[in-house]
């Protein structure tokens, strides 16, 4: 049995500037969170206690993870990252044990921020959870989150689909400081992320000209899947040989993108 479930990886090199669609208020409050990081001894003599632990909730593909990097990126801070389902073992204590590594790992290496994704695997309401060894593997995260000092320089990022799955417990202030909705991206959004995913690309002219309309028509799509259009888009004009993106390459890519996906309000382009 596998006691450690966490990807230990260096430093992400990913920047907030490369998560489009946040909106201005958003990036104002994370801008405002992060400063409070950096300078923690300035925030305390301002009253205001730096957060132990985040949540980013929202939509699947919508940049939580990429937020996740971007802030363990401005912190300098190596980066821990687990899926929720990573920790469920039928073995009672196995689940409990692997937090508990990952918070040692993890504290070793800080400044370190220690990213959970499907946290509502890890932390659902106790009753809904079910099982004693489910309910053991919460007791001790919650032990770990309530460290006190020993997590001075370890941040907590968790993301789920399913705000409304997670235990209370695990939500408390202390633990879970500070909750964002990242939601589906809207038309300005929707933009920013396709700049940020041409940046670099050879478009053909035309197809650089109907970017704006492509952000209208979009309606519905989230980052993760403007982002895997542009790479369908080119690897479709390398293998037939085009020197850069065409608007046939682009319309195919969009059509496999929406028959990808089955709820999909795609306007005319
Ligand atoms: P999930 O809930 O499925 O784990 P997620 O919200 O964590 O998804 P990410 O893993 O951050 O989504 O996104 C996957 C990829 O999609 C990113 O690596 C990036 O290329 C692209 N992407 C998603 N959202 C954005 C965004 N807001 N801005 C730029 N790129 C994005």
């Amino acid at each position: 049995m596998k006691n450690s479930v966490a990807k230990s990886q260096p430093i992400p090199t990913i920047s907030l500037k490369d998560v489009g669609g946040l909106g201005e208020e958003m990036k104002e409050e994370i801008l405002q969170t992060l400063s409070t990081l950096k300078e923690p001894d300035h925030a305390i003599k301002l009253g205001i206690t730096p957060p132990q632990g985040i949540l980013f909730y929202g939509p699947p593909g919508t940049g939580k993870t990429l937020l996740a990097q971007a802030i363990a990126s401005e912190l300098n801070a190596s980066f821990f990252s687990a899926s929720g389902s990573a920790f469920n073992e039928l073995f009672v204590g196995v689940g409990a044990s692997r937090v508990r590594s990952l918070f040692q790992a993890a504290r070793k290496q800080s400044p370190a921020v220690i990213f959970i994704d499907e946290v509502d695997a890890l932390a659902g309401r106790r009753k809904a959870h079910g099982g004693e060894e489910a309910e053991k593997t919460l007791t001790e995260l919650l032990v770990q989150l309530d460290g006190g000092h020993s997590n001075d320089g370890i941040l907590f990022i968790a993301a789920t689909n399913r705000k409304d799955m997670l235990d209370e417990a695990f939500l408390r202030p202390g633990r879970i400081d500070f909750s964002f909705h990242v939601p589906l991206p809207d038309t300005k959004g929707r933009r920013e992320i396709i700049e940020i995913h041409t940046i670099g690309k050879s478009l053909a002219p035309e197809v650089f000209a109907s970017l704006d309309g492509l952000a209208e028509s979009t309606s519905g799509f989230s980052g993760a899947e403007l982002h895997s259009l542009f790479e369908t888009a080119s690897r479709r004009a390398v293998r037939n040989g085009h020197e850069a993106v065409q608007k046939e390459d682009l319309d195919y890519a969009l059509d496999r993108t929406i028959l990808g996906s089955t709820s999909r309000t795609l306007k005319d382009h």
